[in-house]
């Protein structure tokens, strides 16, 4: 028998007006109530930098740079991707201009497009034509959401908006188009304004797309008059205007999205019989939100807070959204406050405000800008029995600290911040040596899924409660095996390793001398998902709670 070939399905997800309104998060809700209609669902992002990876972006620009099983370092989107499909994607998820470029490149060096003369048009969006058919096809998707970055209008994003084009001449049956544009209530005037959301309704026009959804972002619900207006002038059905106020959690977008029969109106359009809805498991998810009444206070210690006048907090996105995940799930409703560690290095009195937090989490980092606080912040938490999670070089940090005001040793330092310090407790992984000589920074850091064997009788052991487990990584520097011994023999417990027993990844202090004292070597937010909380995050949660 011949198997009957599955029509696959793409909905393109393109902002206009603005940056920021949400649209990975409407492109994530998208895919959440495709799912709920027994759809299979998978998610593509494209980014219209040249970087060939997120890795060599700065956080305070760009957010987070999260990390895919196979190592990836990609947009901070695909971690809310991970987390409303509740699945588990690859590289071939991400594509950045810089990725398409390489391999088009590539391909002409290895005579691959027969003497041809390579030209920008077609053969990149043609590229990015069969990365997209390619992710859709590993993942079997029926749905395949790909969300485009920037704003239409962007010269940077053109040619990814001309691969969406062209698809949509192939497949016209196939290809949808969902354009999230922000509808502004000017405070002096107020008053709903759409006409930025006409001009971005019709620079898509120019660039050959008509969207067949619009997705209104405002702080408020869209009045009918505002709807008629959109769906009129931007040539869309007025079902087919969603409004999309702010709300409370980001976890309640895809509810919110089927108050207007939002599955139903994509469905249609696809021509895909549609299923009974099963929401299950979200919906309780979301009810455990609405009904978390008692405050848990949690402060991230960082550096990447501060963009001029403003704070963002988008650098650690998956951490934040992993406490919540773990909060909600014990009935507690998480307060996270943002700390700049650098006012501990001009002053240390100020420390005494940890003690305000049930919770100390000290996030992942590069440099020398604000270790001093950090690992005054370390030293506090540890003295004062606050409850401290480390992730990555919040577990280096732990080390150093404890190396400092535990073993007293003097000049102790990781070697990424001070090379020649006596005592390096924290070295360089010797693989990543010959990288970093070649200077050959690029995705080349021990990154992604490894596995960690877990000492019984541990605070870590009580978490996973089972021996082997996998968690993704981003580092190039380690504990120094010199100093494990020493380190030991003061009461630091390294209750997670490499299999071979080469790698630290996890430290902890016992029960008995501290509630919760625990870090990582390896990045356990990335793996925290709505559905499946993270062990570590459940642990430090519940051990905070007073
Ligand atoms: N800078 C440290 C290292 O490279 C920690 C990295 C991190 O926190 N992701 O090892």
């Amino acid at each position: 028998m011949v198997e009957k070939k599955k029509k696959r399905k793409y909905i393109f997800v393109v902002g206009g007006v603005m940056s920021g309104v949400g649209k990975g998060i409407t492109a994530s809700s998208i895919g959440r109530i495709i799912k709920s209609r027994g759809f299979c669902v998978t998610a593509i992002k494209v980014d219209p930098y040249i970087n060939v990876d997120a890795g060599t972006m700065n956080p305070t620009e760009h957010g987070e740079v999260f990390v895919l099983d196979d190592g990836d370092e990609t947009d901070q989107d695909m971690g809310n991707y991970e987390r409303f499909l509740d699945v588990s994607l690859s590289r071939e998820n991400y594509m950045t201009t810089g990725r398409v470029y390489q391999s088009v490149i590539n391909k002409e060096r290895n005579l691959k497009y027969k003497g041809k003369c390579v030209e920008v048009v077609p053969h990149i969006p043609l590229e990015i034509i069969s990365r997209i058919e390619k992710a859709s096809k590993k993942d079997d998707a029926d749905v395949t959401i790909v969300e485009v970055g920037g704003t239409v209008g962007e010269y940077q994003n053109i040619l990814f908006l001309e691969a969406a084009r062209m698809m949509k001449i192939k497949k016209p049956n196939d290809v949808l188009f969902v354009l999230v544009s922000y509808v502004p209530i000017p405070s002096k005037v107020g008053e709903m304004k759409t006409k930025p959301t006409q001009y971005a309704s019709r620079t898509l026009n120019s660039a050959g797309i008509q969207a067949d959804i619009i997705v209104a972002r405002s702080e408020r619900e869209l009045d009918d008059i505002r709807k008629e207006k959109i769906a009129r002038s931007c040539s869309v059905d007025k079902n087919s205007v969603i409004s999309a106020p702010d709300v409370e959690s980001i976890y309640h977008v895809p509810l919110n999205f089927e108050k207007y029969g939002l599955s139903n109106t994509i469905l249609k359009k696809l021509d895909l019989r549609a299923k009974k809805k099963d929401f299950g498991k979200w919906e309780e998810f979301t009810n455990n939100i609405e009904n978390a009444k008692k405050e848990i206070k949690i402060a991230i210690v960082g550096k990447y807070f501060s963009s001029g006048d403003f704070v963002l907090s988008d650098a650690y996105i998956s951490v934040i959204e992993a406490i919540k995940h773990s909060s909600f799930k014990n009935g507690l409703k998480p307060k996270i406050a943002w700390l700049n560690s650098e006012k501990y290095e001009i002053d240390k009195e100020m420390l005494k405000e940890l003690k305000n937090y049930d919770g100390i989490v000290v996030p992942g980092g590069f440099g020398t800008r604000g270790i001093e606080g950090k690992i005054f912040v370390a030293q506090y938490c540890r003295e004062n029995k606050i409850p401290y999670l480390g992730l990555c070089y919040g577990m280096q940090i732990a080390v150093i600290e404890y190396a400092r005001n535990v073993l007293k040793l003097q000049d102790v330092h990781s070697a990424e911040m001070k090379e020649d310090a006596k005592y390096k407790v924290i070295d360089i992984l010797p693989e990543q040596k010959k990288k970093l000589e070649n200077k050959d920074y690029g995705g080349s850091m021990r990154l992604g899924l490894f596995e960690t064997k877990v000492n019984k009788e541990t605070q870590a052991y009580n978490a996973y409660k089972k021996e082997i487990i996998k968690e993704r990584h981003r580092h190039r520097y380690e504990v120094n095996p010199e100093y494990i011994e020493q380190l030991e023999e003061a009461g630091l417990v390294f209750s997670g390793k490499s299999p071979d027993g080469k790698l630290m990844e996890i430290v902890e202090l016992p029960k008995n001398k501290h509630p919760f004292y625990l870090a990582t070597q390896f990045h356990p937010e990335f793996l925290s998902r709505p559905l499946s909380t993270h062990p570590i995050f459940d642990a430090f949660i519940k051990n905070s709670t007073k």
